[in-house]
């Protein structure tokens, strides 16, 4: 028997950063009523505020639903009248400074130092740090032709890695580099939820749209859990009203 549906977010409950549409807010609040649901995504809490806590409609069920940013590094849950933090596995102050003289000696070094960025490059999701080589507010045609191929990422990341061996560096969008604990992925926050809520595995299913080898849903289908593979948010309405209909 099913108890908890988990969901990746970009791209399978809403499109990439944006909120969730009023019609997916709906049937999230029909599945509230008959199973516990979970999201899990490589976003902070300020985006899962955005995209999904602030789209739920009044008669949600809140106490069923578990939040989990950064890709499951942190948990959070609604008590009282607030979302609370379970957990927060963050960066030590000592880890923190390293990675940044990290990241200054690498760029030195490699020779990627671009002429202009637009805002930060450097962003502190706590339990993530994440480098964006142009900045984040570059504009996205900029982003684009910056390293289309992976090319000049591909020498920055070898060249951190021989400097912080003991942390997992992969390459996230058009132009960032992702620093996390090594052995970091959505197995790893599943593992977490069945530990802080008592929920088993195998009575979890997970939905997402990157659920084949290489897509950073499939070790969800790798650590065994039932999955639905889905292609956009349309398909996950679908599936959702198949599931609510069965546990009904
Ligand atoms: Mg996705």
């Amino acid at each position: 028997m099913i108890s908890l549906i988990a969901f990746d977010l970009d791209g399978t409950l809403a499109e990439s950063k944006q909120p969730l549409k009023d019609t997916m807010g709906e049937a999230l609040a029909d599945l509230l009523a008959v199973a516990n649901v979970a999201v899990i995504s490589g976003g902070d809490w300020p985006q899962f505020q955005k995209q999904v806590a602030s789209r739920l409609p009044a008669r949600a069920d809140l106490k069923k639903l578990w939040l989990m940013p950064t890709t499951g590094t942190k948990l959070y849950t609604h008590k009282g009248s607030d979302w609370q933090v379970v957990y927060a596995e963050l960066f030590s102050d000592d880890e923190k400074t390293k990675i940044l003289e990290a990241f200054d000696a690498s760029l030195e070094a490699t020779g990627f130092k671009p002429e202009k960025t637009w805002g930060e490059r450097i962003e502190d999701r706590g339990s993530q740090i994440t480098f964006s080589a142009l900045g984040q507010e570059a504009p996205i045609a900029e982003k684009e032709h910056w390293d289309p191929d992976f090319a000049k990422r591909k020498v920055i990341q070898a060249d951190l890695r021989t400097r912080l061996p003991e942390l997992s560096i992969n390459m996230g969008g058009a132009t960032s580099i992702d620093i996390t604990q090594k052995g970091v992925d959505k197995a790893y926050g599943l593992k977490k939820l069945r530990d802080a809520s008592g929920i088993p595995l195998e009575q979890m299913m997970f939905i997402g749209d990157a659920i084949f080898p290489g897509g950073n849903d499939y070790p969800a289908k790798e650590l065994g859990l039932e999955t639905v593979r889905v292609k956009d948010p349309d398909g996950t309405l679908a599936a959702i009203a198949g599931i609510v209909a069965c546990l009904k």
